[in-house]
């Protein structure tokens, strides 16, 4: 059974796993995109909870060390951008990949 693209409807080979070798079309997503999404994901609930207010967040409960907890608000906006920071890496990542993966496509074609 050969599997064809869904955007040019080229037929591929054995060997195309990622990428159309004909017109370059992404076949599968790696899954360090989609850890990159889930962290950027991550990134806007958090900047939403920072939106609402860390110390609103129940924190400080004690669900949590009443010391991990100030760090956690007193560091808060470095979180969101870590957090952020570390999705868009991974969908960098991501992204090279496929790039890579794209032009051995073309190379070997
Ligand atoms: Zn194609």
């Amino acid at each position: 059974m050969t599997d064809r693209c869904p955007e040019c409807a080229a037929e591929l080979p054995q060997d195309a796993t990622w990428v159309c070798p004909t017109c370059g079309y992404t076949l599968r997503t790696p899954s360090v995109s989609k850890v990159g999404i889930l962290f950027m994901f991550l990134g806007l609930v958090s900047v939403g909870a920072y939106v609402i207010g860390p110390d609103n967040l129940g924190l400080t409960s004690g669900a949590i060390p009443t010391q991990l907890a100030d760090f956690m608000i007193a560091d808060f906006p470095l979180l969101v951008i870590g957090t952020f920071g570390f999705g868009m890496f991974l969908m960098l990542v991501g992204a090279l990949f496929i790039r890579s993966a794209r032009s051995k496509a073309s190379a070997g074609a």
